[in-house]
């Protein structure tokens, strides 16, 4: 495999994004089944930096990245909204699902596209609203019950440094707010982002980073020199990790993601059962599993290197921390729970064994499921 050009300039990375399958074919060698992806009209967005297209010949990563026919296999219960975020949606901009927090849609861009994201439907796609933020930080200054306000999309880190700036400046001079945080995959896929002025910026706002980490692999020296600048600037960081069958649903594989995360100051925050967003079933473990690996984790490793398991509760319930299966009910092809409120959710569990039925029927009629919806 030769070496394509690269650049440790963030904008030559994302001005050179890999969205085609000629140009990913630059980086690796398609199998058979990767190829037929590109020809059957996937729905979900496609792109990724160099830096990141450097580390796919990683067996789990290529997964969490290039498309497969199975992402036209929509499996019982799964939406392309999971969360009901559009129930919550309290301006164009704004999620309000929960008393105290909102989620603040910056943008619909991230430099590379995961196959699992929660947020497909709109990610790398065109919003179709302007993008003027006025009204959604008028809705925050109404709301003082909100405290804390979390940038996410898309990928807030890939807009520029002033946009950042004026953004952040913006929140903080509404005083009821008390916690700003970014969510971002940044450090793991363009990680030269980085930069002194922009940790600069986020220290100036005192902005905690909430970083989605799939993978030990995706640890590139790079990425380690990232989060180590991010903490040398006291910036705070924790780490969202999407359980992911075949990736990263293992005890081993998660012990040197998370022990790998605290040695350049990423506290593990959440392992997410992985939302049952449409096209995503090759991709979700069972609940029971879940359960498996958080409990095989607590007490055998440092406390620190523990998150916390949760399920999303589908339709808008929020994050439902899941200690053991005492707080699990099953009910068919459901598993049932309370949250915080003391709702009932329902969540599609998927059963071994039985998405891989799903996933043959995909691939024998792969658009006819697609355009069904
Ligand atoms: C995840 C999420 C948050 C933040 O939740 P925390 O549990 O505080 O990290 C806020 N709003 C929405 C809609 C979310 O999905
Ligand atoms: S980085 Fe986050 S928002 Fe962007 S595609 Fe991945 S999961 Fe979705």
């Amino acid at each position: 495999m030769h070496q394509p050009e690269t650049s440790s300039d963030w904008k030559w990375q994302i001005a050179n994004q890999i969205s085609t399958r000629g140009q990913l074919e630059k980086f690796i060698v398609l199998t058979n089944a990767e190829r037929a992806a590109f020809e059957a009209d996937i729905p979900l967005s496609f792109a990724i930096t160099p830096h990141y297209a450097a580390l796919l010949e990683h067996p789990a990563l290529r997964r969490t990245i290039i498309p497969t026919i199975h992402e036209n296999c929509v499996g019982t219960g799964e939406l392309a909204d999971p969360l009901g975020e559009e129930d919550h949606r309290a301006t164009p901009h704004l999620i309000h699902t929960y008393p105290d927090k909102v989620l603040f849609l910056a943008t619909s861009f991230c430099s590379t596209y995961c196959r699992y994201c929660t947020r497909s439907r709109m990610v790398g796609k065109p919003t179709g609203t302007a993008s003027a933020f006025e009204e959604s930080f008028r809705y925050i200054e109404e709301h003082t019950e909100i405290r804390d306000v979390l940038f996410s999309g898309g990928d807030p880190l890939t807009m520029t440094d002033a946009v950042l700036d004026e953004l952040l400046a913006r929140i903080r001079s509404i005083p009821h707010i008390r916690m700003v945080r970014i969510g971002s995959k940044v450090p793991a896929v363009l990680p030269m982002r980085i930069t002194d002025e922009l940790c600069t910026i986020l220290r100036q706002h005192r902005v905690w980073l909430s970083l989605h980490f799939i993978h030990a692999a995706e640890l590139s020296f790079e990425t380690q020199a990232a989060c180590r600048k991010l903490s040398d600037h006291g910036i705070g960081m924790v780490s969202q990790t999407v359980l992911l069958k075949g990736i990263n649903d293992d005890t081993q594989t998660l012990v040197d993601l998370f022990y790998g995360l605290l040695e350049i100051n990423v506290k593990p925050y959440y392992l997410l059962q992985c939302d049952p967003v449409r096209g995503s079933a090759h991709f979700r473990t069972s609940v029971g599993k879940g359960v498996e690996l958080i409990r095989s984790l607590h007490g055998n490793i440092s406390g620190l290197a523990v998150p916390q398991y949760v399920i999303d509760a589908p339709g808008g319930g929020g994050k439902v921390p899941i200690l053991g299966s005492e707080q699990l009910r099953w009910e068919g092809d459901e598993v049932i729970f309370i949250n915080y409120e003391g709702k009932e959710y329902r969540y599609p569990d998927p059963e071994e064994g039985r998405h891989s039925r799903r996933a043959d029927c995909a691939i024998k009629n792969p658009i006819q499921l697609i355009k069904k919806d």
